[in-house]
């Protein structure tokens, strides 16, 4: 069983940036487990006679609390001492103030600055309208943006920081499950930039690429119309 240490691989030349070390959740053997063979392509899809606003609200705010929820599950291994920056492989994210100004933060309290934005808008009747007749303001489809943008960083995180520790919770399946629901979701509504995301695209390609749920590339062998037999095989 994976084990909670913080084994580093150091290359021989021992120069190699942080991003060069092994990336432990592209190994198929953990990037084809999932808890659901949904078919989240047809999933993300704005159904007929719902309102697109009310659907990017209604899908942003669930994203919202999976992310939140999945965080909580490894946030004692994310401290200012483990994680003095909001990294992302060798990107660092810098949180800005209300006023624009930079502020140099820890991951943990990057999240914190985001999981409390982010609760601010969706619970804003201004902005996350749920009463009916009242309109979403001219700012939502950015503010829908910016969110999925934070949220983006934070899921990002879990797996370049903290991806061993989730693995030893046994939570990979649903990590890896809500990161293809969301990264498809944002896709069919073009609600991420690709210079944003490009940072995960090895594993956005390992993940959301090929037919089927979304395993298309790593789970060759068991060939289509298997699910079931997928399902087993993962556990
Ligand atoms: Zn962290």
């Amino acid at each position: 069983a994976p084990s909670l240490g913080r084994k580093s691989k150091a290359k021989p030349n021992g120069k190699k940036p942080a991003a060069e070390e092994k990336k432990v959740y592209l190994e198929p053997e953990y990037a084809k487990s999932r808890i659901t063979d949904c078919e989240f392509r047809e999933l993300v899809v704005l159904p007929r006679e719902i309102d697109l606003n009310e659907w990017l609200a209604s899908n942003t705010t669930t994203f919202f609390h999976h992310v939140n929820l999945q965080y909580s599950t490894i946030s004692e291994f994310c401290t200012g001492e483990a994680c003095q920056t909001m990294a992302v492989c060798n990107t660092q994210y810098y949180w800005y103030d209300e006023r624009g100004k930079k502020v140099k933060c820890t991951a943990p309290q990057y999240v914190d600055f985001v999981m409390s934005s982010v609760q601010k808008l969706v619970t804003d009747e201004d902005v996350f309208p749920t009463k009916y007749g009242r309109e979403f303001p001219s700012s939502f489809e950015s503010l829908v943006k910016k969110i999925c943008r934070y949220l983006f960083h934070v899921l990002a995180h879990i797996y370049s920081s903290h991806f061993k520790e989730t693995l030893a919770l046994e939570l990979h399946g649903h990590l890896n499950t809500l990161y293809i629901h969301f990264i498809l979701f944002a896709r069919e509504f073009n609600l991420l930039d690709p210079k944003e995301t490009a940072v995960m695209d090895d594993l956005t390609e390992v993940l959301c690429s090929g037919g089927g749920h979304g395993g298309g590339s790593t789970d060759g062998a068991s060939g289509g119309g298997a699910g079931a037999q997928n399902h087993v095989k993962e556990r």
